[in-house]
């Protein structure tokens, strides 16, 4: 079938028009995001398989995550006793065999076909023996030899009515074609100093590798160029943002917070003390600030955000701190109300469960023209509430809020300075990356005197002794958490749900405790008068799923106790190890349950360091990035091939040449930087559109 011809063969040539390529098969590929032949030949392998990645399958052990091909000998559909129908195929390569197993997928019967060579990646469980539970799976077709000695195998993105054989064959025969289109537009400087090879080179690599370096290293051209653009747009929105910034020129009139920084309990931590005097420069500055202050739980954030609160006060001028939960804006409210007493200065909380009368005072409050400091929930931010002459809006969490929740508090002023909060420690290349237009400042100390808490795992068969070390802790006057990953007995997971562990500890171990239940499914209220409950000492034990809120000081908490924990990322696990070793008693973090050898080595990771910086880098090297921040963020989707923290080092160079080619030509508009202008206002059109300023 040769499709009409189309006027001229260019790289902007539409895909219809490459002969393979019906109406169906462009409907697929336009899912792909596939429209050109440029875009067909930028659509990469996201992974490569050969001899020294893919195991022989008599050599599988249960608990091995691992990737096997194999020949179909032998299939079927098989009904379960709880009515699930589950596709199996025995699947056989040259040292053996094995049986896959593919739950709820009867479908997987009618397009997989005996003979067929399956690539299939995932755990091995112990079922009647070895059974391989596949997480994902490539249907090679009749592909023997895929990864016989010296192949190497790509393995394309591939959608519904487009399989990877299909994919992996169009490109196969066009790419001649059109290769020798692709003319170099990176500056021959900038391919130079990253070392990476032209673009020609590079994708012939990563389409047709003659080993797996050689797909590396072409892949990691295309990664370099994706971080090499992502910095030069935000360098170039962070410099046009600049200029459009115009902000409040705060006084460093050292009234109020020289009088903090007397009356403190504690000595301000090296990093506190950088992070406050980047935070006045800001102010002090005639542009608007727009900082994210990062540092891990317990870093001491909070008083630095006071500091910044206080000079926006001296210069009478309102603010407003937004926490996630009306549990924590009470306690902020607390917390500012003790250290600001010498000073005569108390905060104004704003929750939505204020009753009428302290809501009309608070109200006439923001709405004089005295300065305030105002915190609360996100009533602040609601229409009700206005501000007479709001400077400063600092938003505690900042990630459990949404974009647009984060935006309202900035409007609730004219232009007022903004600070953001977060516990979530992630690397500073990647907050950059992520939020492009954002300072940042890091609290990477601890403050003195707080203990390490001592963490450790501890198998099942563990249990008693774990329970009885546990109330030593209560005996001693102290409390403990116990935390559970969901609140309902699933059977297909078998989890202690902790719904049944509350009961069991209510009636068992802890009968005579004080036990009490947190979980996603209370009200609001219910959830609060438990935590308040546990923060004043009238509950023991606090069973709960992950809802412990964050951010929360309960100092008499010593014992975090972890029911599965194979079933929690590191950073998470790290959050809830949080929770304790606020006072002065020695705290513990215990794991509990048995876990796989491979699982083991992960956990083991969060056991050997109480680092934040480089439990979030493991996690991301084992989860990817969509499990630390829940939600997707723009500066995410813009990248195809790299990855911001993997590609570490690449990621500095592109950093660093990025700056260069800005510095000598801040809008690459001279005549050697046209070619790869264009591609940016090509490929970078939508971004571009959410970068722009004004
Ligand atoms: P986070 O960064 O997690 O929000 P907080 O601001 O809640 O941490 O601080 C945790 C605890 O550490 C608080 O009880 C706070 O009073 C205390 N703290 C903060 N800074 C210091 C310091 N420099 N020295 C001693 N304790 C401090
Ligand atoms: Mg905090």
């Amino acid at each position: 079938m040769s499709a009409a011809r189309a006027p001229g063969r260019s790289l902007d040539t539409a895909v219809t028009y490459l002969s393979g390529v019906g109406p169906a098969r462009a409907d697929a590929l336009r899912r792909l995001g596939i429209f050109t032949a440029r875009d067909l030949f930028l659509h990469i392998p996201h992974r490569y398989e050969d001899a020294s990645t893919v195991s022989p399958i008599a050599k599988l052990r249960i608990g091995d995550d691992v990737t096997v091909i194999g020949k179909v000998v032998s299939k079927g559909v098989l009904p379960t006793r709880k009515g699930l129908r589950v596709f199996q195929a025995v699947v056989q390569d040259a040292s053996g065999l094995i049986e896959a197993s593919f739950p709820g997928q009867p479908f997987l019967d009618r397009t997989i076909k005996k003979d067929d060579v399956l690539l299939l990646t995932g755990p091995v469980r112990f079922f009647h023996g070895r059974q391989l539970v596949p997480r994902e799976f490539v249907n090679l077709g009749a592909d023997e030899g895929a990864t016989a000695e010296g192949r190497v195998l790509s393995v394309y993105p591939a959608t519904e009515g487009f399989s990877f054989k299909q994919i992996r064959s169009l490109i196969e025969r066009h790419l001649d074609e059109y290769l020798p289109l692709f003319t170099e537009y990176l500056p021959p400087e900038v391919i130079a100093r990253a070392g990476v090879p032209p673009i020609g080179e590079a994708l012939r690599a990563v389409h047709r590798p003659t080993s797996l370096a050689e797909a590396h290293r072409g892949r990691s051209r295309l990664a370099f160029e994706e971080l090499l653009s992502v910095h030069v747009l935000q360098a170039r929105a962070k410099a046009l943002a600049r200029e459009a910034r115009a902000g409040i020129t705060f006084t460093n009139r050292r009234e109020l917070t020289s009088k903090l920084k007397a009356s403190l309990p504690f000595e301000l931590t090296g990093a506190q003390v950088h992070a406050v005097r980047e935070i006045v420069a800001d102010m002090c500055s005639d542009r608007r600030m727009h900082r994210l202050l990062q540092g891990d739980v317990g870093s001491g954030k909070t008083v630095v955000a006071l500091f910044a609160a206080l000079l926006a006060m001296e210069n009478d001028y309102q603010v407003a701190m937004m926490a996630p939960t009306e549990l924590l804006a009470e306690q902020h409210a607390r917390t500012f109300t003790t250290l600001l007493a010498p000073l005569g200065i108390s905060p104004v909380l704003v929750t939505g469960s204020l009753g009428a009368k302290a809501r009309r005072e608070a109200a006439t409050l923001l709405a004089g023209a005295a300065p305030v400091l105002a915190v609360g929930t996100h009533a602040l931010v609601q229409e009700s509430t206005t501000f007479a002459r709001l400077g400063l809006a600092i938003v505690d969490e900042q990630h459990r809020f949404g974009v647009e929740q984060r935006g309202a508090l900035g409007k609730k002023g004219a232009r007022p300075d903004v600070l953001l909060m977060s516990a979530t420690p992630i690397p500073r290349s990647l907050a950059l990356t992520l939020y492009g237009d954002l300072d940042v400042s890091v609290l990477d100390e601890r403050p003195p005197g707080r203990q390490p808490v001592t963490t450790a795992r501890r198998p099942e068969s563990a249990r008693e002794k774990v329970y009885a070390f546990v109330e030593k802790q209560l005996e001693a006057g102290r409390q403990a958490y116990v935390v559970l990953p969901i609140i309902e007995e699933s059977e297909k997971l078998a989890l202690r749900a902790a719904t049944q562990a509350f009961e069991e500890l209510r009636t068992g171990h802890f009968a005579h405790r004080r036990v009490a239940l947190l979980h996603g499914r209370q009200s609001s209220d219910e959830k609060d008068a438990t935590m308040r409950a546990f923060r004043d000492g009238t509950v023991d034990v606090l069973v709960a799923t992950t809802v412990i809120e964050v951010g929360i000081d309960v100092a008499n908490a010593t014992v975090m106790l972890i029911e599965h924990p194979e079933r929690f990322g590191l950073s998470q696990l790290h959050q809830l190890r949080g929770r304790v070793g606020r006072g002065a008693e020695e705290s513990f973090c215990i794991l509990l349950g048995d876990v796989s050898p491979e699982t083991a080595g992960r956990l083991d990771i969060f056991v050997d360091t109480e680092d934040g910086f480089e439990i979030a880098r493991a996690d991301l090297q084992l989860r990817g990035m969509g499990d630390l921040f829940g939600e997707r963020q723009h500066g995410e989707t813009m990248f195809k091939v790299a990855d911001p923290l993997r590609d570490e080092e690449l990621n500095e160079v592109a950093r660093a040449c990025a700056t260069e080619l800005l510095a000598a030509d801040p809008a690459l508009s001279k005549k050697e930087h046209k070619a790869f202008h264009d591609v940016l206002r090509k490929r970078y059109a939508r971004a571009i559109e959410l970068f722009r300023v004004g």
